[in-house]
């Protein structure tokens, strides 16, 4: 929690965990074929790991992936029981964590997959681990060639018990992607050069494709902050995220003055400028400089000039009552995090993850 008080911020970042929880609820009411984890990778793709992961949990959630080691660490102690699974495979080295904390790796290389099985057998125990394969990403995974390796070689598997064969969607978001298809066909050759183990494929939008695409174990990050898991279909999910900032200063700014650095907005009439205590210090990206809006009771008002670090200027000629100490809506009911990732050309994933450390934050409970 932050240290500003509310009526002192000059920023307000409300996270509805409820709304989380509602949304983790209705993907596990989609994906029958098994549990549904949390992804809370990049601190719950911003909006605070040590929030979200006891909100999911205590609803029943006990599957949980992260990106990194750190991450994991980290809300260890948050899931008692809960599987915690590291996305970015084993960096050298860092075996010995796992093991001592409890934390699952997802080995995505023969090598990860030497180093964990040495590591069981110097042990003697058996270790628990998920297996990556790629299916057509060609980030991390285990490759065709890496597999037919593993079948000549089974042995390189000694020690290891595969919790869950993984593997991720490369543009589940676009139902008619042939790759979608394609993937699904790798990932069931792939199992056969496998000992038997439950798989985990679908992210948020691999639910939404269909059954075949549903799995033991489904990973959605984006959807259960809110994000469209369905991009050209309406938003099944509720919305998770409210980012307010307050108005500074009002200022009055003649015709043919500019507005910000470098003076990119002319005013063409006399106009009242509404700075805003954000900036793209606080993640409001400057791509969206004389691009974006802000909402005052429902109304849009336009973002006129350049987006500074810690300041935005927002035209309220318009709207008299818009002053000192008015909130500006960047984030909520009339624009979601893909709505302000449209007019900046990136997604909501991006949005949510470069929000700032700088804002009061307000954790509304599930
Ligand atoms: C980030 C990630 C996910 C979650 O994806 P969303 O699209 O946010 O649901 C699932 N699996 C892997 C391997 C990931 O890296």
């Amino acid at each position: 929690m932050s240290e500003v008080s509310l009526e002192t911020a000059c920023a307000i970042l409300e996270v509805d965990l409820g709304a989380i929880v509602a949304n983790w609820r209705l993907l596990c009411r989609r994906h029958v074929t098994g549990p549904v984890a949390g992804v809370v990778k990049a601190d719950a793709y911003g909006l605070g790991a040590s929030q979200v992961v006891p909100a999911l949990y205590d609803a029943g959630c006990r599957h949980f992936f992260v990106a990194l080691l750190d991450e994991a660490l980290a809300i260890r102690d948050l899931a008692p029981d809960a599987l915690i699974g590291v996305l970015s495979g084993i960096v050298p080295g860092s075996e010995a964590y796992y093991q001592r904390f409890g934390i699952t790796p997802v080995l995505c290389s023969l090598a990860d997959l030497d180093a964990w099985s040495t590591l069981a057998q110097r042990s003697g125990q058996r270790l628990p681990a998920m297996l990556q394969v790629d299916t057509g990403m060609h980030r991390l995974g285990l490759s065709h060639h890496d597999l037919t390796v593993l079948r000549d070689e089974p042995a390189r598997l000694a020690g290891i018990d595969i919790t869950y064969v993984l593997s991720h969607l490369v543009a589940s978001e676009e139902p008619d992607d042939p790759k979608n298809v394609q993937q699904a066909d790798r990932l069931d050759a792939a199992l056969g050069h496998l000992p038997a183990a439950p798989v985990s494929f679908a992210n948020s939008s691999g639910i939404f494709l269909g059954d075949r695409w549903c799995s033991a174990l489904a990973r959605p990050g984006a959807a259960l902050y809110g994000i469209n898991p369905t991009p050209g279909a309406p938003n099944p999910m509720r919305s998770v995220v409210r980012l307010s900032t307050r108005v500074l200063a009002v200022r009055e700014v003649l015709p043919g003055e500019t507005v910000g650095y470098n003076g990119t907005w002319t005013a063409s009439r006399v106009s009242r400028i509404a700075v805003a205590g954000i900036g793209y210090a606080d993640g409001l990206s400057r791509a969206l400089s004389n691009r974006g809006r802000a909402y005052c009771d429902g109304r849009a008002l336009a973002l006129v000039g350049r987006v500074s670090m810690d300041l935005t200027t927002f035209d309220a000629t318009d709207y008299p009552d818009v002053d000192c100490g008015s909130w500006l809506e960047i984030i909520g009911p009339n624009q979601s995090p893909d709505d302000l990732a449209a007019i900046c050309g990136t997604n909501g994933y991006e949005i949510l993850t470069s929000l700032g450390r700088r804002f009061a934050r307000v954790y509304h409970p599930a």
